[in-house]
C-alpha cells in the first residue's frame, strides 16, 4: 500500500495524526505532498505575511523530510485537480490528511474527497488541528458550547481522561524510516517573490525547528510569569507561538502535554516563598483552549464565519450615517491616526511586524466597533490581511467578542477607554514610544493623551505633528450602547 500524506495546516513531521497514520498503515510508503492551492493564492484572503511564514515553514519541512531520507513533493494548482493525477503518478491506493473547520476548507475537502472517489483512490481525514473536536466537545444535554467556562471544564477533564491527569513521558513519536524517497517530479520552493508577492515585513521564523525552540524557551521562564504579564504591553509577556499553532508547526497536543510537564517545575518553584497570583501554566492553557473554543464554534455555527454569531445584533446600525467620513475613519484606524496613541501604535505595530499583543488587538477592536461605531467585518478583513497568525477562528471570536456580537463576548456595556487601557498596560508609555516616532520626546504625563502638552512643549519636543483624536470616547461610547440597548 501507497499512501499520500497530503500536508495543509501541518506543517511538521512529530505528532503529526494523519502522516503517523500513513506511515503505520503503509509500510515504507509514504509520500509526503504539499499543493500551492491557486484558488487561495488568487483569493482576496492572501496576506504576504503568512505567506511568507508558509514558505519558511515549507522550507524547514522539506529539509526535515531530507533528514529523514525523504523529501517534500511540492505542486501548485487546485488540491482537486493535483490529488489524483498525484496518486495515480505514484501508484497511491489512498491520500490522507487532518481537517480543518472553515466553511471553504471543508468545502474543499469534499472536492477532493469526490474527486479521488470518482478516480478510485481512498480518502481520510483526521483530527489533529485541535485535541478536541466537534462531537466529542458537547453539553450533557449533547448541545455545542457556547459559553467558555463549562467548555474548559470539560476539555480540561477529558484531558485528565486521556492521559490520567499526568503529562505523557514519551510524547508520540514520528518514525523517519517509514517514508518512502519519492522519485517523481516536485517543483522548487518559490520565493515570496516568485509568486508574484512582496514581502511587507521582515521573516518572522517559520518552520517545526523554530517552534520547537520558542516552546522550550517559553516554558523554561516565560509561562511561569504569564499569568502576572501576559497583558503588558511594555514587556513581552506571552509565547509568541501563535503563527505555529495556525500553521501546525506546533502540534496543539505537545504544546498541552509539555506546558503541564513544566507545571511540575512551577510547582517546585513557587510553591514555598513566592506566591505567584495565578498560575501560570494553567491561564496559557486556558488561552490555548480558547483557541479550540472558537475553532469549534466556527466548525458547529458557520454562520458566525461572515454573520453576527448572535443573529439578535443583525439588526445593529454600524457607521455614523455618512459613508464617506465612516471611511475616513476606517483610514485613519488602519494607518494608526486616530489621535488615541494606545491605538495608533498597536496598528503601527501590526502594519510594520504583521503581529500585535492580545491585549492590543482587544483595545483596537473594541475602539473600531464602539469608538468609530464601524462593523466588527471590517476590522475582522483588516487583521486576516496583516496578521502572520490570521486564523479564521481565533480572529472571527475575537473580533465578535470585542463587538459584543459572539458568543459568550464581552456586555456591551463595558467598553474599554482608550486612555485608562494605555494607563495600565503601558503605564511608562515604552510600547508608544516605540511605535510612534512624534511622541517619542513626548514627556510621560502627556503620554496617554498628548492633546494635553501645552503648545510650547509641543513645538520643543515635536509632539504637535501628532494627529488630534479623530472622535470624543465618552459620546461615542453612548451611541454604541444606545444602538445595543435598543435591541432589546
Ligand atoms: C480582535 C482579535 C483578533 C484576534 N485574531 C487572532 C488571529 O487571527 N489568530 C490567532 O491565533 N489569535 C487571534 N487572537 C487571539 C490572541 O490575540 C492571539 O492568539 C495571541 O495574541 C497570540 O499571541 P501568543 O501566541 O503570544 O499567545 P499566548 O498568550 O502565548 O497564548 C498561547 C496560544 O493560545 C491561543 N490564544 C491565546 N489567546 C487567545 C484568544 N483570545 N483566542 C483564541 N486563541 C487564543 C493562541 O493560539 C496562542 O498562541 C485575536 C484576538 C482578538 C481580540
Amino acid at each position: 500500500m501507497k499512501v499520500i500524506h497530503w500536508f495543509r495546516r501541518d506543517l511538521r513531521l512529530l505528532d503529526n495524526t494523519s502522516l503517523m497514520a500513513a506511515c503505520a498503515e503503509a509500510a515504507g510508503a509514504v509520500i509526503p505532498v504539499f499543493i500551492l492551492d491557486t484558488r487561495l493564492l488568487a483569493g482576496a484572503g492572501v496576506a504576504p505575511v503568512r505567506l511568507q511564514f508558509m514558505l519558511e515553514s515549507l522550507r524547514d519541512l522539506d529539509a526535515n523530510l531530507r533528514k529523514s531520507g525523504s523529501r517534500l513533493i511540492l505542486r501548485k494548482g487546485l488540491p482537486e485537480v493535483e490529488l489524483p493525477k498525484l496518486a495515480k503518478e505514484f501508484g497511491a491506493n489512498a491520500v490522507y490528511f487532518n481537517r480543518d473547520v472553515t466553511p471553504r476548507a471543508i468545502a474543499r475537502d469534499s472536492r477532493v474527497a469526490s474527486a479521488l472517489n470518482e478516480a478510485a483512490v481512498d480518502c481520510k481525514s483526521f483530527k489533529d488541528v485541535v485535541v478536541f473536536e466537534g462531537a466529542e466537545m458537547l453539553t450533557k444535554d449533547g448541545h455545542p458550547y457556547t459559553v467558555f467556562t463549562p467548555f474548559k471544564r470539560n476539555w480540561l477533564a477529558k484531558w485528565d481522561g486521556l492521559n490520567g491527569g499526568a503529562p505523557i513521558k514519551n510524547l508520540p513519536n514520528f518514525s523517519p524510516q517509514t517514508l518512502l524517497l519519492p522519485t517523481g517530479v516536485s517543483l522548487p520552493l518559490p520565493t515570496l517573490k516568485e509568486l508574484g508577492v512582496t514581502a511587507t515585513v521582515p521573516g518572522q521564523g517559520g518552520g517545526e525547528t523554530q517552534a520547537a525552540a520558542l516552546l522550550a524557551k517559553f516554558l523554561a521562564d516565560g509561562v511561569h510569569k504569564y499569568g502576572t504579564l501576559r497583558d503588558s504591553l511594555t514587556v513581552d509577556g506571552t509565547s509568541r507561538l501563535s503563527p505555529h499553532f495556525r500553521f501546525g508547526t506546533l502540534s496543539p497536543r505537545i504544546a498541552v502535554h509539555s506546558a503541564f510537564a513544566a507545571r511540575m517545575e512551577e510547582g517546585n518553584r513557587f510553591s514555598t516563598a513566592i506566591k505567584q497570583p495565578e498560575n501560570g501554566v494553567d491561564v496559557w492553557v486556558s488561552e490555548v483552549v480558547w483557541r479550540e473554543f472558537y475553532m469549534q464554534i466556527l466548525q458547529l455555527h458557520p454562520h458566525a464565519y461572515s454573520g453576527n454569531f448572535n443573529r439578535a445584533c443583525d439588526a445593529l446600525q454600524w457607521g455614523g450615517g455618512n459613508a464617506k467620513k465612516d471611511a475616513e475613519l476606517f483610514a485613519a484606524w488602519c494607518d494608526g491616526r486616530t489621535g488615541y496613541p494606545i491605538v495608533d501604535a498597536a496598528m503601527r505595530q501590526l502594519n510594520t511586524t504583521g503581529w500585535m499583543p492580545n491585549r492590543a488587538r482587544m483595545i483596537v477592536a473594541s475602539f473600531l466597533c464602539k469608538d468609530l461605531l464601524l462593523d466588527w467585518r471590517l476590522g475582522q478583513r483588516y487583521f486576516m490581511q496583516k496578521l502572520v497568525d490570521g486564523d479564521p477562528a481565533a480572529n472571527n471570536g475575537g473580533w465578535q467578542w470585542s463587538a459584543s456580537t459572539g458568543t459568550d463576548a464581552q456586555p456591551y456595556f463595558r467598553v474599554f477607554n482608550p486612555t485608562l487601557q494605555s494607563e495600565k498596560f503601558d503605564p511608562t508609555g515604552v510600547y508608544i514610544r516605540k511605535y510612534i516616532r512624534d511622541l517619542a520626546r513626548c514627556p510621560q504625563e502627556f503620554i496617554h493623551d498628548p492633546t494635553k502638552v501645552p503648545p510650547m512643549i509641543a513645538l520643543q519636543t515635536n509632539t504637535a505633528s501628532y494627529p488630534k483624536p479623530v472622535v470624543d470616547h465618552a459620546k461615542q461610547k453612548d451611541i454604541m450602547a444606545a444602538r445595543f440597548k435598543a435591541l432589546k
